[in-house]
């Protein structure tokens, strides 16, 4: 598995404990991965080395990629990871994984919720550049408007496709959300919109992913068709 150190060219405030990196490798000319993959960030933390997995968020782009990092209070690495500043170097393994789009695409829906948006950007960003005439829904829920991260950039995104739709929904909103209330499984119906001709990819923690791909199933949703990534 080839290695790299990664410099922190920029970050920035998505929401509380919440944050966006971008990051350039030092030792190539060009990061290649398929969005959706991850990569590993080894830190070094009381003389020992620690890994842990973290999506890219951003579609490739030269020796650039991003990460969008929830901070886990009592955790290891990423309070370390919030300590960075630009200009500090990481190291990092190969993009890795297999939570990509299938190919050809069919019409598919997206299901994150927290930072497992990230690699729903990535992948959005890619495929709708590309062009393509599927079917794409994104299903994204968080507690508080403030953290629908990257809001903006998906009803842009919705905007400028119409076959792209942004379905955020908020489980603690307060009383200037007018949107979708309750968690993304009140959803699913909607967004499946009786079909069963789709790809339902999930992302985010394993007790969301474990609950949506049950409710999926007792829909008598083909397995096959149901790809997900679980965070812990
Ligand atoms: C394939 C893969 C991709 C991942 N991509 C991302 C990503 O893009 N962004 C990201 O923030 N994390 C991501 N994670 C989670 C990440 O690898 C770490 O588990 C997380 O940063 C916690 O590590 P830690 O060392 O700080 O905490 P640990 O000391 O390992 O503590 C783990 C605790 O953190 C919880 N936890 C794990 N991930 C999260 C999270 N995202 N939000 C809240 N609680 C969490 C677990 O339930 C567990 O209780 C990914 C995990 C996998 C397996």
């Amino acid at each position: 598995m080839q290695r790299y150190h990664a410099k922190l060219i920029a970050l920035r405030e998505l929401a509380p404990e919440v944050r966006h990196f971008v990051f350039e490798v030092v030792e190539k000319d060009r990061v290649d991965f398929t969005p959706g993959q991850f990569v590993s960030v080894t830190e070094r933390i009381g003389g020992r080395d620690i890994t842990r997995a973290y999506s890219i968020a951003s579609p490739p782009d030269g020796k650039r990629f991003e990460l969008c990092l929830n901070r886990v209070v009592d955790g290891l690495v990423s309070p370390h990871l919030f300590d960075l500043r630009p200009g500090d170097s990481v190291r990092v393994t190969e993009p890795l994984g297999y939570f990509v789009p299938r190919r050809p695409l069919s019409d598919s829906v997206f299901i994150a919720t927290g930072t497992g948006i990230a690699p729903f950007r990535s992948i959005l960003h890619h495929v709708l550049q590309e062009g393509t005439d599927r079917r794409l829904t994104l299903l994204f829920g968080a507690r508080y408007e403030a953290r629908l991260l990257y809001h903006e950039e998906f009803e842009r995104l919705a905007s400028e496709h119409p076959n792209f739709q942004f379905v955020p929904t908020l489980s603690r909103p307060d009383d200037s959300w007018h949107g979708r209330t309750g968690h993304v499984q009140v959803h699913l119906d909607g967004v499946l919109d009786g079909s069963r001709d789709l790809d339902v990819y999930i992302c985010g923690l394993k007790a969301m992913v474990n609950d949506v791909r049950a409710e999926l199933k007792r829909r008598g949703f083909d397995r096959k068709r149901i790809i997900y990534e679980k965070y812990d």
